[in-house]
Formats: C-alpha cells, structure tokens, sequence
C-alpha cells in the first residue's frame, strides 16, 4: 500500500492535537499552536558570476515566542518550500520546550541549489536574506543558525551583514559562527554528542551493553560521522554508514575514523577496502541494536518499518520517521528516540553560545560538553518517565512535556484567557 506523502506541516499539527488532547488543555493553546505566529515570505535580488540579475526566494517562520525569543536554523536547499519551512520552525519551539530552553522555535530557508553557486554567489545569497528579514531578527526577537547546507562561514557574512545594518557588532544575532567571531567550542559536534548521549542512556534503560552493540548510521555527514565516532568510542561496533553515494557494510564492523578518512580522500565511504557497498533502504532493515538516521526526513516509511531489526532508533536527522512508520517501530517494540529529544544537542549548544555570546565570556570545550549531556540526560529522563507514566511512545512523550511547558508560559502571559 502506498503511503500518502505527509505534509509536514499537517503532521506537526496532528503531533501537537493529539498532545493537546491528552493533555486536555484549553481549545485556545491548540488554535494559538497550530501555525506560526509570522512567517516572512522575501523575493530578492542577487548579481550572478555572469552578471545578470537573479532573484532568490527565502522565508522565515518565527512559530511562537511565549518562553523567549523564536530559534532555529536556516537551510540552503532547492526543495525548500513555505510549509516545510513553517513545520521546521514548529518543531523548534517543542525541540527547545523538551530541553527547557528559553526560546520558542523559528526556521529560515532559501529555495537555491548552493553545490550549483560560486562561493561569492553564496555570499550574496547569504547577505541578501540576512538584509530582506532583517526586521523581524536580532538577538533578542530570533536568532538564526545553520541548517541544511548552511555553515559557519555562511553564518560569519550574515552577522557581518546584519552588523553593517545595525551599525554595531551582533554576534549574539546567529549562533553556529566560526569561533574567532563568538562561536562556542563544541557547536560543530553538539548534535551528535547530544544524540549519543540519549542513545546510550536508552540502551542503558533496555539493558543493552554498549560494548560490542552493533550501530548503523545512515549518512556519514556532520552528525553521521561524528555520532558513529562517539559511538566507537563507547565501544559500540559500527557496522555501516553511508552517504549520498554509496555505503559500506562489514557486519565485524570498522573504525569510523578510517572511513572518514577514506572519504576525505574519495568523497565517499563506498568501496572503503573490508567493507560491502549497501543501499540506504537496506541499511535501515540491517540487524543491529541502535539505528541512527542521520540524513533527510522520511526515510523509514510504512513500506520499510515493518522490516527493522534495530532495537533503539535516535533520530538524529529532523523528521526521519513517518507517523505509519512510528506506530509499526512501537507495536514491534523498538523504542524511538524522537527528533526534538535526540538532535537537540546542536540547539542546546546554540543556546550556549548566545548566552557566552551575551556575556562576553567564553567557556572550554569540556565545560560545554559537560553542561550539554547534563540537560540532554536530564530532558531523556522527563521524557522517559512521561513515557512510563503515559504508556505512550517517546515522542508522544517528548510532546507532551513540550507542549505542557509552552501552554504554561501562554497561560501565565495571559494568551489563553
Ligand atoms: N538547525 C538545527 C536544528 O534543527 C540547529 C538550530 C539552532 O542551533 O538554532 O536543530
């Protein structure tokens, strides 16, 4: 049976409805949460390499901002379109609610193909949707980072732009900066760390012995590599990785180390010598304990979920999972490690970094690492105990918890009155 292609922006909704339900809250805090609170469409112009004029279409949704000021990454993609952009930017507001941050969720994008532009029109790309929402922004009203193929030098020409505009340094306006401009030591690895971090207290709670468990992660990307590499370092066995053009499979497993190298050298992990090439769909049904997808949303599916063997999924990519796909994982008894509770490991550190960034003091790499697991354990246990008390899956646990948290700020504000 096919499964009809979701919009995420109707699958958030629902997410939200039903925690509303369960939750039994009043009618408003659904109608208040059920779309953006402002979302800025901007059409602007960019000179190309050749000199003719193009004009790029960008958005940013800012969801809700009742616990602080709308958080959240922008994304350089051709597929990037307005719902998807508002989905994103809800997610943010629960992902940020589950870890107790102060800020509600934004999301930015560019519909642009950035592997088809120079690094000067990257540039401009950059500094023109800076400029076209530079209105609604700042450090105090949404503080954008990167996403999708978004990176520190593309967040280093925003708040360069954006400065110029303000006519005073804003490094606290982005966070995901290069460090000599106000990054945080760690950002470029908090989302995997705070993944793994999860994933081994799940494995933990399911009595599975980290030593020797077998891992497979899809996408060896910056969260994907680095998740795989932590995990070895646990003494977990990696036995497969991939990318956009192939995979590598070796069921005694590998050191990702290598294969990072191999890849650095290649631009891939496939062929990497003692290993087997394996497509993405038979990497996610391998028989492992802990399955990290780590690359684009829905990607286990009603058509494929029935055939997972994985023990623990940690979602580390932002919506891998399809509702039909979640409510198989749960009835075969795999616990699900929900997006907004295992990738929140880059926004925490994003937080930490705008608080150094306003502080104008800056803290070692092992001070973030360390106050990052703290509030990634500390958010897996209310998640978990939701889970237990509830008997419902962790997602429709994190939910829970994010949106009570965010109903209690609107109500004490007087929004739902
Ligand atoms: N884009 C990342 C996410 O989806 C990070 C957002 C941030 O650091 O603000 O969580």
């Amino acid at each position: 049976m096919a499964e009809k292609t979701l919009n995420p922006f109707e699958i958030v909704q629902h997410q939200i409805k039903e925690a509303c339900d369960a939750l039994k809250l009043e009618p408003a805090v659904f109608e208040i949460l059920k779309q953006p609170m402002r979302c800025l469409e901007v059409n602007y112009p960019v000179t190309m390499d050749d000199g003719s004029i193009k004009v790029f279409t960008g958005f940013r949704s800012q969801h809700n901002d009742a616990v602080g000021p709308t958080k959240g990454g922008i994304r350089f993609h051709p597929g990037v379109y307005v719902d998807e952009v508002k989905a994103l930017s809800m997610w943010m507001t629960f992902k940020c609610a589950v870890l107790g941050l102060p800020y509600g969720g934004g999301k930015g994008g560019v519909i642009c193909n950035p592997k088809g532009l120079s690094a000067r029109e990257i540039e401009e790309v950059s500094r023109g949707w800076i400029r076209a929402v530079s209105q609604i922004v700042g450090p105090e009203k949404d503080i954008p980072a990167p996403d999708v193929y978004t990176n520190p030098q593309i967040m280093a020409w925003m708040v360069d732009e954006f400065s110029k505009i303000r006519e005073q340094n804003s490094f606290g306006l982005m966070t995901g900066k290069p460090l000599i401009i106000g990054g945080s030591a760690g950002r470029g690895e908090a989302t995997a760390r705070g993944c793994v971090t999860v994933a081994l207290a799940a494995a933990k709670k399911m009595g599975i012995n980290v030593k020797g468990a077998r891992v497979a992660v899809q996408g060896f990307g910056n969260a994907g590599s680095v998740a795989a590499r932590l995990m070895y370092d646990a003494g977990a066995k990696i036995i497969a990785v991939n990318d956009s053009r192939g995979g590598a499979y070796n069921p005694d497993g590998f050191d990702p180390n290598a294969i990072l190298a191999y890849k650095e050298k290649n631009g891939t992990v496939k062929g990497y010598p003692g290993t087997k090439d394996i497509s993405s769909g038979d990497l996610l049904t391998l028989d492992c304990d802990i399955l990290i997808p780590a690359a684009l949303e829905n990607q286990l599916t009603s058509a494929n979920a029935g055939s997972v063997k994985a023990k623990i999924v940690a979602e580390a990519a932002n919506g891998p999972t399809t509702p039909e796909a979640d409510a198989t994982l749960r009835s075969k008894g795999i616990l699900v490690i929900p997006d907004i509770l295992a990738n929140a490991g880059g926004v925490t550190v994003s937080y930490f970094e705008w608080v150094q960034n306003l502080a104008n003091f800056y803290w070692t790499e092992e001070e973030v690492n360390t106050k990052l697991e703290q509030m990634m354990l500390r958010s897996f246990d209310a998640v978990w105990n939701m889970h237990d008390a509830q008997n419902c899956s962790m997602r429709q646990a994190a939910y829970l918890v994010a949106v009570d948290r965010v109903a209690q700020a609107m109500r004490v504000r007087g929004w739902l009155k």
